[in-house]
């Protein structure tokens, strides 16, 4: 072969290479209108080389934000530096259909790219080359993995029976208010509550009918929350309020109104109408506190004032 058959044959195989890569090229003259664009290119637009050539790419792709794109091409022009997009940033550059929807989730093709410049024989830049990665399969299973560990950690706060958080999440909040308050003037208080003669409603109608009323009084809890307090199922048919920048006065009407809705609350299990009542133990945080196990011994102490009084009723810890 002559060295002019050589030259030629390798053109051949770059151009092979340059239409087949399993990436996105792009070359863009300075005052973006493609001039390049790869077999990648045409398969996920639909448009052909000759269709784009000279074409001025945000009139082409509206889709693409134009000043954020010169933003990222500026210093790759002035400064012959590289620029680089993520998908986390942005999701694409090309808004292409995701080709694999059975395999994947994702409605459009997640890109990264890498944008660099090109130079002519005396270092002028003179053109803009794109290189556009489909990064679809990390950047779904990525997401996947995040929900999933949303969820996960949901679980592992949420009491399964009634959707309030569990003992250990609850605990771990109040000890957060616990050293808030520490730091800050501020008064929270502490509702404890237990349902009365709850063994008779499970040997009267069976553990399920107890677990039905375990149920509805977690919904009456929620009812009468507001948005920034913290109830948790703290035992079995116990509950724990935090009632955060809330005084024991404040504290003592919500949990006189959560009392009360209890009290009326027709439970219906089966053909049975159960009711059951709610005694209450209220403490207000003080400074003498040391740590947060005084705090619910306090709203103890009351509950069990409340029962010893005659139950379904409320007592403040003084
Ligand atoms: P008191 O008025 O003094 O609170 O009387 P009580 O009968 O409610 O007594 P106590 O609070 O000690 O009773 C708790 C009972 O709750 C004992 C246990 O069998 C029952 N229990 C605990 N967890 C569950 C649960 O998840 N489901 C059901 N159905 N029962 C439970
Ligand atoms: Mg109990
Ligand atoms: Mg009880």
């Amino acid at each position: 072969m002559s060295q002019a058959q050589v030259d030629v044959s390798e053109v051949h195989w770059l151009m092979d290479m340059f239409q087949t890569v399993d990436v996105g090229l792009v070359v863009l003259n300075c005052d973006y209108r493609i001039q390049v664009w790869n077999g990648f290119m045409e398969n996920h637009s639909g448009l052909t080389p000759r269709q784009v050539r000279d074409r001025y790419l945000f009139d082409l792709f509206s889709e693409i934000d134009e000043d954020w794109l010169r933003r990222k091409c500026d210093p790759v022009i002035l400064l012959k530096n590289r620029a680089f997009t993520i998908w986390e940033q942005r999701p694409y550059i090309f808004k292409f259909r995701n080709y694999r929807p059975i395999t994947s989730t994702a409605e459009y093709m997640y890109q990264n790219s890498t944008i660099f410049p090109l130079s002519d024989t005396r270092g002028k830049v003179t053109h803009l080359c794109f290189i556009i990665y489909d990064v679809t399969d990390v950047a779904v299973s990525r997401i996947e993995l995040e929900s999933m560990n949303g969820r996960l950690s949901q679980l592992t706060k949420i009491d399964f029976l009634t959707q309030l958080y569990n003992r250990g999440y609850w605990e771990e909040s109040l000890i957060q208010e616990f050293n808030r308050l520490q730091r800050y003037k501020h008064r929270s208080t502490l509702l404890m509550c237990d349902i009365d003669h709850f063994k008779r409603v499970n040997d009267t109608y069976g553990h399920a009918a107890g677990d039905v009323v375990i149920q509805a009084i977690a919904d009456a809890v929620r009812k009468t929350l507001r948005s920034t307090d913290i109830a948790g199922r703290y035992g079995g048919e116990e509950y724990a309020i935090l009632l955060v920048d809330t005084t024991l006065e404040q504290a003592a009407v919500l949990a006189e109104r959560l009392r009360l809705l209890v009290e009326s609350l027709p439970i219906n299990y089966q053909e049975h109408k159960i009711n059951v009542s709610l005694s209450i133990g209220l403490a207000e945080y003080t400074p003498d506190m040391t740590e947060h196990r005084q705090w619910i011994e306090a709203s103890d102490k009351a509950l069990y004032q409340s029962k010893a009084g005659g139950r379904n009723q409320v007592t403040n810890y003084r």
